[in-house]
């Protein structure tokens, strides 16, 4: 390109736009984008216009410190149109850069606002939005496991009653009273893992029922080893067996939950509860 007015010891490149592109046209013949680099700063670009209101011999058009820059006949004459504003005043360019970064700053900062924002309201739609007040009802931990059948029904039909139909049995779950209103605390499965939970908050809007529950630390200590499992099928999934004790027992010898181990633990021989359902 032409150097008229441009200091000598600038360097002056042009670089296709995409690296893998190497067609530069011509005067009257369309080639790629390139941009054009001094002393290795993208200051620019030149582009071929195709449309037809641009006359032939008016095809080459370029950005950059000069603005938009077009009706050039040559991609040489739109480069220099660019670079002798570059020359007149270098520090546009880096303007143009710091303004640049300083929009991408803002609306990254913008989106960063919009996610918290979001994550926000889910959390309050989890877990509602007022303060957590006093436990007026609680069940222990396991009591889908350790409690009578009766009572275990009736939980279960309670939390369906509000929509709750993913509660860890692993977990305790409460009912909290709190300023305007009572809330039942419970640990949602969440996501396909057994173990994944998170804390979900509804309103209570039924009495929860009378559940004779005492804690039993002993049995949920008992039930990391001895549990019901219902992987591989057993008797076509018609029983569950103990994973503790049908471990060293061959598949035609399971031993069906609730083993006499948990049982005797209970306390509650027969009238111990079958399969739990969630
Ligand atoms: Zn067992």
């Amino acid at each position: 390109m032409t150097t008229d007015l441009i200091p000598a010891a600038m360097r002056i490149d042009r670089r296709p736009r995409d690296p893998q592109w190497t067609d530069l046209g011509g005067p009257d013949e369309p080639g790629e984008e390139y941009l054009i680099v001094v002393d290795d700063t993208a200051i620019g670009g030149t582009y071929w216009c195709g449309a037809d209101y641009i006359a032939d011999g008016q095809r080459w058009a370029s950005w950059g410190p000069a603005g938009l820059s077009m009706r050039h006949p040559t991609r040489e004459d739109a480069e220099q149109a660019q670079v002798r504003a570059y020359a007149a005043d270098p520090g546009v360019v880096d303007r143009q850069i710091a303004a640049e970064r300083r929009e991408n700053a803002a609306a990254a900062a913008r989106q960063d606002a919009a996610d918290a924002e979001q994550a926000k309201a889910r959390l309050v739609e989890r877990v509602g939005a007022d303060s957590p007040g006093p436990t007026v009802w609680a069940l222990p931990s396991h009591h889908y496991l350790t409690g009578d059948q009766d009572d275990v029904a009736a939980v279960t039909a309670w939390l369906h009653a509000h929509g709750l139909y993913r509660v860890s049995g692993r977990h305790e779950v409460r009912v909290e009273q709190r300023t305007s209103r009572r809330v039942i605390v419970v640990e949602e499965l969440h996501g396909w893992s057994d173990d994944a939970t998170q804390t979900r908050v509804v309103t209570c809007t039924v009495d929860p029922p009378v559940v004779d529950a005492p804690p039993r630390p002993d049995l949920v200590e008992l039930l990391d080893t001895h549990y019901p499992t219902t992987f591989p099928l057993i008797d076509f999934g018609q029983n569950v067996a103990c994973v503790a004790c049908t471990r060293h027992t061959s598949p035609q010898a399971v031993t069906v939950w609730p083993c006499p181990v948990f049982v005797a633990a209970a306390g509650r021989g027969a009238s111990f509860p079958q399969v739990a359902g969630t």
